[in-house]
């Protein structure tokens, strides 16, 4: 736990919850700790990913662990690989560069909307969010900025699954995005990446 505690705090890494998983000293301890598909490590050396972020290093694992994650880490620090890693883990497939191979033929589809288009289509009944086990809200400080809130909160209502695993990237931490984590999240890890150092 110490150990821990200083690593974090060498990389500028801040955490609240209970519980928090040790953060990641590098990609290959995803294999050690998670049993992560070989060739997952060897899509990210080959993009020339040698070592994880500060916010990859604590958010994958706080995702692998089923938990919560309340994550804010400056624009460009690798928030989408944080996301996306755990996902990838548990489809056990890989898109594009990570995807390599995967046969894209046998994926069900992807849903481009704008809020108000999706709300839409839940009212009608033409989508079902309520069996989605992992939502993304990236880009949170943007998503729940006041004039958008109204339709953001209407569809999250809609991904109603009660075993649901939600977490919530930003890159800055004003109120309304803090207030809105407590409203949506219950035991959230929260971890906070500081800007100076990496
Ligand atoms: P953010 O969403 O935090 O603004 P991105 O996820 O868009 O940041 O990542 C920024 C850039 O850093 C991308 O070009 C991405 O490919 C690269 N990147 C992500 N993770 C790593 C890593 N571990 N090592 C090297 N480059 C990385
Ligand atoms: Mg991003």
């Amino acid at each position: 736990i110490l150990r821990d505690a200083i690593f974090r705090k060498q990389h500028n890494i801040h955490v609240s919850g209970y519980n928090v998983p040790s953060p990641l000293q590098s990609f290959d301890e995803l294999k050690s700790r998670y049993n992560c598909p070989s060739y997952l490590l060897r899509n990210l050396k080959e993009l020339g990913f040698k070592l994880p972020t500060p916010i990859q290093r604590q958010a994958i694992p706080v995702l692998l662990d089923g938990r919560e994650c309340f994550a804010c880490a400056p624009t460009g620090s690798g928030k989408t690989l944080a996301f996306v890693c755990p996902m990838f883990m548990k489809l056990k497939l890989m898109t594009k560069n990570l995807l390599r191979n995967a046969d894209f033929s046998k994926f069900p589809c992807d849903i481009i909307s704008t809020p108000l288009r999706l709300r839409l289509a839940i009212k009608k009944k033409k989508i079902d969010l309520s069996r989605v086990e992992y939502l993304v809200l990236d880009e949170s400080d943007k998503l729940f900025e006041p004039e958008l809130f109204k339709q953001i909160d209407s569809v999250l209502k809609a991904f109603s699954n009660p075993s649901i695993i939600r977490s919530l990237f930003c890159a800055t931490l004003p109120d309304f995005v803090e207030d809105r984590a407590r409203e949506l999240m219950h035991d959230a890890v929260r971890v906070i990446v500081g800007r100076n150092l990496n």
